[in-house]
Formats: C-alpha cells, sequence, structure tokens
C-alpha cells in the first residue's frame, strides 16, 4: 500500500514516512503542493497524508487541485497540521475535500489507526467524494483562513520582540553591574594596599620611634583591612561550593555578642554611634565559634557602615519558642522595599554606582545567610524606607538541635 507524505519539514517527513513503513506501508516523499502533483502522477499513491503550511503550494490548494482532477480526485487526503489547529482551519480542510484532519503531534498508534480506517472506509464507500465547492467561496474562506494566520503570526512576532527586549535590557542592567562589582572588589583590593604602602614609606624615613610606631600600626590595620576582603571573597566561592565546613561545639551567643561589639567599638565611637545591647543569659547554641562570629561581626558592621553620625543601634537577643534570636536594628539609610530579599545574594549592593559611599565587596550577607541556614536557622531583615533596618537571625537553641 502506497503512502505518500506532504511535509516540507525534513526531519518531520522522515519520521512519518518510518511510522508508516513500520506499519506495512511503502512511503513516498514530497516537500510541497507541487512536488505532491508530480509523484502522484508518477506512482498513484493510495492514500496522502499532507501537512497545510507549505512553501510554494500550500495543502488546501493541493487538496483542491487533487479533487479538481478527475482521475486523482478518489485518492483520500488527511490532514496532519501543527499550525492550523482552529475549527476555522479544520472546517476548511475538509471543505476542500480531506478525508481526515489530525492536530500534531499525535500518538503514532493513534495516527496509523486513522490512516488505516479512511482507507477501509474508502474502500467500501463509506466515505465518498465530496462535491467541489465553488471557487469564489472557496477562495474567500481560503485567503480568510490565511489572514487569520497572518494576524497570529504578527501577535506571535510582537510578543517575542517584547520578550527580547526585556531581555537585552535585563543583560544590559547585568552587564553594568558586572561592571560595578569589577571596579568596587578592584577598589576595595586596592586602597587597602595603597594606604598600608603609604604608611610603610613614611614609617621608614620617620625618625621618632612613637611615631614610627603608630605609622606601622596603621599599616597594620590597613594590611588587616586587605585580609578581610580576600577571605570574604574566598569563603563565598567555598559556600558556593558547599566546602565550608564547621565545627560544632557549645556556644554562648549572648559572650560572642559582647565581644563583637567591643571589637568594633572603635569604628561605633568614631561615627558617634550609640550601641545599646539587651542579652538574656543562657543563650547556648550547638555552633561553630568562628562563623557565627563572622555572622554578628558582619550585621554589626553594616549597621555602623550604613548607619548616620550620632546615631543608634539596638542589639536583642533572646528565646522564641526553642530558639536564639538575635536581632540588630539601626537607624540608618534603610533599604527600600523591593531589594529586602536581594541584600542576601552573592555579590550584591543596594547602591553599587560608581559614587558609592560605602566600603564592602557584597557578600558579608551572602556569608552570613550561608552560615546562619547551614546551622539549620533563618535569616531575615525589615526595613521601613528610611527610618533604618533591623536584621534578625534564628537557631535552634541547645535542646533543639
Ligand atoms: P557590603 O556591606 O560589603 O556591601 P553585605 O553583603 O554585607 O555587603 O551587604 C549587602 C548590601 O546590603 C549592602 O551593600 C547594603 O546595600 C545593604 N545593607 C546591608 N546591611 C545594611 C544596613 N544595616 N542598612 C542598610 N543597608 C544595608
Amino acid at each position: 500500500m502506497k503512502a505518500l507524505v506532504v511535509e516540507d519539514e525534513k526531519n518531520s517527513r522522515m519520521m512519518l514516512s518510518k511510522i508508516l513503513e513500520a506499519n506495512g506501508y511503502e512511503p513516498i516523499e514530497a516537500s510541497n503542493g507541487i512536488e505532491a502533483l508530480e509523484k502522484i502522477n508518477e506512482s498513484r499513491p493510495d492514500i496522502i497524508i499532507s501537512d497545510i503550511m507549505m512553501p510554494e503550494m500550500d495543502g488546501f490548494q493541493f487538496c483542491r487541485e487533487l479533487k479538481k482532477n478527475e482521475i486523482l480526485k478518489n485518492i483520500p487526503l488527511i490532514f496532519y497540521t501543527s499550525i492550523y489547529k482552529d475549527e476555522a482551519d479544520e472546517k476548511l480542510a475538509m471543505e476542500v475535500g480531506a478525508s481526515a484532519y489530525i492536530r500534531k503531534p499525535e500518538d503514532p498508534k493513534i495516527l496509523i489507526g486513522i490512516i488505516n480506517k479512511v482507507l477501509k472506509d474508502h474502500r467500501s464507500g463509506k466515505i465518498g467524494t465530496l462535491e467541489l465547492t465553488d471557487e469564489k467561496e472557496y477562495l474567500s474562506k481560503y485567503s480568510q483562513t490565511l489572514f487569520k494566520k497572518l494576524e497570529d503570526k504578527v501577535l506571535e512576532l510582537e510578543d517575542a520582540n517584547k520578550k527580547l527586549e526585556t531581555a537585552l535590557s535585563e543583560l544590559k542592567t547585568v552587564d553594568r553591574l558586572k561592571d560595578n562589582i569589577i571596579s568596587n572588589v578592584t577598589h576595595e583590593l586596592r586602597t587597602p594596599l595603597i594606604h598600608a604602602s603609604g604608611f610603610l614609606e613614611l614609617a621608614i624615613d620617620e625618625g621618632d620611634k612613637s611615631k614610627q610606631g603608630e605609622l606601622l600600626k596603621k599599616s597594620m590595620n590597613a594590611l588587616e583591612r586587605e585580609k578581610k576582603v580576600i577571605s570574604d571573597l574566598i569563603e563565598i566561592s567555598y559556600a558556593g561550593k558547599g566546602l565550608l565546613s564547621h565545627v560544632i561545639e557549645e556556644t554562648d551567643i549572648g559572650t560572642l555578642i559582647k565581644s563583637t561589639v567591643e571589637d568594633l567599638r572603635p569604628k561605633a565611637e568614631a561615627f558617634e554611634i550609640n550601641v545599646r545591647t539587651s542579652i538574656e543569659e543562657g543563650l547556648i547554641v550547638g555552633a561553630d565559634k568562628n562563623q557565627i562570629l563572622h555572622v554578628l561581626n558582619n550585621l554589626l558592621d553594616n549597621a555602623i557602615k550604613f548607619n548616620r553620625k550620632g546615631g543608634e543601634i539596638e542589639i536583642n537577643a533572646g528565646k522564641k519558642d526553642g530558639s536564639i534570636k538575635v536581632c540588630f536594628k539601626d537607624t540608618g539609610i534603610g533599604i527600600p522595599p523591593d531589594k529586602l530579599t536581594n541584600v542576601f545574594d552573592k555579590i550584591y549592593q543596594v547602591d553599587s554606582g560608581s559614587t558609592r559611599r560605602y566600603g564592602g565587596v557584597g557578600v558579608g550577607l551572602a556569608i552570613a545567610k550561608y552560615i546562619i541556614e547551614s546551622h539549620n536557622g533563618r535569616i531575615w531583615v525589615e526595613s521601613n524606607g528610611e527610618k533604618g533596618s533591623t536584621f534578625c537571625f534564628s537557631m535552634p537553641g541547645e535542646n533543639n538541635k
């Protein structure tokens, strides 16, 4: 039994031929209506399975030509289409004389079932040959269908265009952010080194021992800042790869908070910021001390850095429902509501512009989030615009591990 496959897309054509072959048919192939009419004359197929959207001569025109031909009009034709899927398309397909209409993709078994049935019904005379509709009426319906498809295509293209424009503008933003990040990180790495070498040069020429000592100390502090930037960058890359392991031991959160406050007191005093604490007794957790210190240090350092001169910081730590909750409330510049979740992203800064006033490379909170979550805890921020921010974290208490 010969089956003619009319399909412009090579892979679909091959696939359909293979399915037909596997089910006992001898497939013949054509890539459009004109080629199909030639092949029909050469080899007289028993059935035709045709796509609709094709170059040169589409399926509707091909079927119309076939049914106009007194000798060939009895060969049954099935439309198999992925584009002409509307009810109006199906109606026109049947009006031009198709014996069946199938929407792609169809399960091969069902497809073969329909082809077999069409052949059988033709043989038994169940499906007759349709009377051709008037040419004018056909052309009007045909052009309407084409027009509708064209309209759909234009809408589809407009939609795709909009999506492309959005993607392009997102890409431009990402590109700009990447440039800012590179220049920020470079700046944060270069500045302490320039300071350190400057102080060292001065120290070499300084005759007064005590002044020389002060200069060396300043150089040392600058190098410590450099070390912190580098170790933050290393830490976030380790965290991203899941390589940041921790040593869990019994840890008193209250003691760690007090020591963090003492460490950063000189910086807070330099900005005339008052730090108040309210810490409950016995806040014991199973945790990696150094990592928790890192989190506390980052939260307090940010609360100072993003504060206003003469501002306040309130640290509250206590127990709640078996968890330990610690909050840092500041009277600083605050965070816009739409950026609240982003601040925990890697290398993210609310203000990453070139005129940025604050130091840092934007990884501290991402590290803090990683650490807290790997201790089965949660970290979050609340901010009511410009009145300041409150960063909190909670983690299971010692009895709740
Ligand atoms: P860095 O401080 O190095 O920029 P972080 O990861 O610690 O990086 O913080 C990310 C960003 O979140 C900061 O750049 C800042 O925009 C915002 N942020 C963090 N803490 C505060 C805060 N207390 N007040 C206002 N903004 C903050």
